[in-house]
């Protein structure tokens, strides 16, 4: 296809990644994946103790974390998707 017109462009708070897109939309940086201690992909860790947490509107918010089982102990993100709005 060869080069896309990419017209609108965002940069993520997070990594400061810059996403290039041909139309406005809301990209999902993949930075949230990555442990910010050795860049490895982490793997998506649920607490079996985390108590339900019921936000203003009533609706519970699961409570997910990122662990990176390279370290010892594991590495814990709590860090969440970050949306990046290509405008
Ligand atoms: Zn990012
Ligand atoms: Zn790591």
């Amino acid at each position: 296809m060869g080069d896309v017109l990419a017209k609108f462009e965002g940069k993520c708070t997070q990594c400061g990644k810059t996403h290039r897109s041909h139309r406005k939309e809301t990209v999902v940086c993949d930075c949230w994946r990555l442990c910010p201690v050795c860049n490895a992909e982490m793997t998506t860790y649920t607490p079996d103790l985390a108590p339900a947490t019921y936000g203003l509107d009533g609706k519970r918010e699961l409570q997910i974390l990122m662990v990176c089982t390279r370290h010892s102990p594991p590495f814990l993100s709590t860090q969440k998707p970050v949306e990046v709005a290509c405008t």
